[in-house]
């Protein structure tokens, strides 16, 4: 087990601060690691760094930027097994799907370096040519959740240098170590100040969204705090590219195959101890497959094996940090004064840990708190509904539009329904198929821009229009 200090890159070199933050075990409540917090003046370092760091690789042609994702692949695969082991120590989730998000940075990387980002040509004659080119935009600072410390940061990472920015990354305060330490992996595969990595209290992101040499925010996490990272980013006009929320509904039609379906929607609700910002957050059952469904749940939701990282055959890990298993503690007590019938789970074992068990809520009213609230833990709403406009209606009815999806056995209905639903990705019969290419946006209050995909690459691009007469002779709008 880790317990050393960690330490932040800057400019391509190790930092430690006056002040550190420790990071938490999930699964012992004890201390993992040591990050260092980060001071206003390291913050303007590193952002110096970055900016004079930005001439020169702006300028650094397309395919050499390229071949460096590809390194940076080549160091998270080959050092998956230490990283993977320090987030599962500092995230709580279990050691093979640490390693496996290390290893989908990697492909990450990999996949988004092939991303085209050539000029288009909007007219090529022999009196003109008008290209309009995407230049980066500067400074991009990043700002990432503890859900996934690793993959959340490498959606903005790649992208971001890819397209010729510099960064500065701020993991969450409760899980800094993974991203301290691969930045340090990094440091001979990247120019230095290209990217650095700082950690901290929560003074940090304030001050980096807040920052004037910091040209764009990209930030992945709570609506609330996103609507803070907007107000602050107006002062500087930052541009943003915001990823919230979510209250992802899901809409089960009476023709599915229960059997077949029930694994596939559990772990869409509970892989990651259901702290996914796409996981499936209100199930909607049709009544004529109901009880089938509900009790096939529950029967997974009882096998399902809880325990640390380490452990044999661990399936979900406790939920990463103590106000999230309060908040949890306290939806499951609401649910518990309202009188809902709870199918699975409902009882929280007095051990060190923060072990929540999968609970499943039989039907509560669409106003209860466990269905208007991202729970964001593993404490699932099942909705019942008669008629498919009413779920429509129903899913629709929220400030979040995230993710979806619908599970029938007829594809065409699937498609038209899940073409109804007010989310920025939808699925129809598999779900969580997240990759480079397919853009990701969140509608309505669950962000603002898109991230992956070509339209996630332009995000950290401007467009910069350049018109040419040809034929040596000048002419203007007014000429
Ligand atoms: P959070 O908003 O509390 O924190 C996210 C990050 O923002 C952390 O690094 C935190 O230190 C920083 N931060 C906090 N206050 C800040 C401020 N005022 N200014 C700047 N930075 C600040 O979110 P969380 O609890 O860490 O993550 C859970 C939330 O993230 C959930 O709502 C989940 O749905 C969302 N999420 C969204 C996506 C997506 O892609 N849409 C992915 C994962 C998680």
């Amino acid at each position: 087990m880790s317990t050393a200090t960690h330490t932040m890159t800057i400019d391509g070199k190790a930092v430690t601060a006056a002040a550190t933050i420790n990071a938490v075990n999930p699964a012992t409540e004890q201390v993992v690691g040591t990050a260092p917090d980060c001071s206003r003046e390291q913050l303007d370092q590193a952002v110096a760094a970055a900016r004079h760091a930005f001439s020169a690789w702006s300028a650094t042609p397309l395919n050499e930027r390229r071949a460096v994702l590809g390194r940076m692949a080549g160091v998270l695969a080959a050092n998956a097994a230490t990283l993977g082991e320090l987030l599962s120590q500092e995230q709580g989730k279990p050691l093979a799907k640490a390693q496996e998000e290390v290893l989908i940075s990697a492909h990450w990387c990999a996949e988004v370096a092939k991303l085209p980002l050539e000029p288009d040509t909007l007219a090529d004659t022999p009196d003109s040519l008008v290209q309009v080119h995407r230049v980066p935009i500067g400074v991009v600072g990043a700002i990432v959740p503890w859900n996934f410390p690793v993959a959340l940061a490498f959606f903005k990472i790649a992208p971001a240098l890819l397209a010729g920015n510099t960064m500065v990354l701020k993991p969450s305060p409760l899980t800094p170590l993974t991203a301290l330490k691969f930045g340090e992996l990094l440091r001979d595969a990247l120019p230095p100040g290209v990217f650095n990595v700082v950690s901290g209290g929560d003074a940090l992101g304030p001050w980096m969204t807040a920052h004037p040499g910091i040209d764009k925010i990209s930030f992945t996490g709570s609506t609330a705090t996103g609507r803070k990272v907007m107000e602050s980013g107006a002062a500087t006009l930052k541009r943003l590219t915001l990823e919230l929320g979510g209250n992802d509904a899901a809409i089960v039609l009476p023709d599915v195959d229960v059997n077949a379906v029930a694994p596939l929607i559990f772990w869409g609700a509970f892989a990651n101890s259901a702290q996914f910002c796409l996981a499936i957050k209100r199930l909607y059952i049709h009544d004529a497959v109901y009880d089938r469904l509900s009790q096939a749940l529950a029967k997974l939701a009882g096998s399902v094996k809880l325990g640390a990282a380490t452990e044999a055959g661990v399936e979900l890990g406790p939920v990463q940090n103590k106000a999230q298993f309060e908040r949890l503690k306290g939806l499951l007590a609401d649910c518990k004064a309202q009188g809902l019938r709870l199918l699975a789970g409902g009882e929280v074992a007095q051990q060190p840990g923060y072990f929540f068990p999968v609970t499943l809520v039989d039907n509560p009213p669409e106003s209860s708190r466990i269905v208007q609230e991202e729970p964001f833990g593993p404490i699932l709403p099942l909705l019942r509904f008669t008629d498919i406009d009413d779920a429509v209606a129903r899913a629709n009815a929220s400030p979040y539009g995230l993710g979806a999806s619908v599970w029938t056995a007829d594809e065409a209905q699937g498609l038209a329904i899940g073409r109804r639903l007010q989310a920025g990705t939808v699925w129809v019969n598999e779900i969580h198929t997240i990759s480079p290419i397919k853009p990701m946006a969140g509608h309505k209050q669950s962000g603002l821009g898109v991230e992956q995909g070509e339209d996630g690459l332009l995000e950290y691009t401007l467009p910069q229009t350049v018109s040419l007469k040809r034929g040596g002779q000048a002419s203007g709008a007014g000429a």
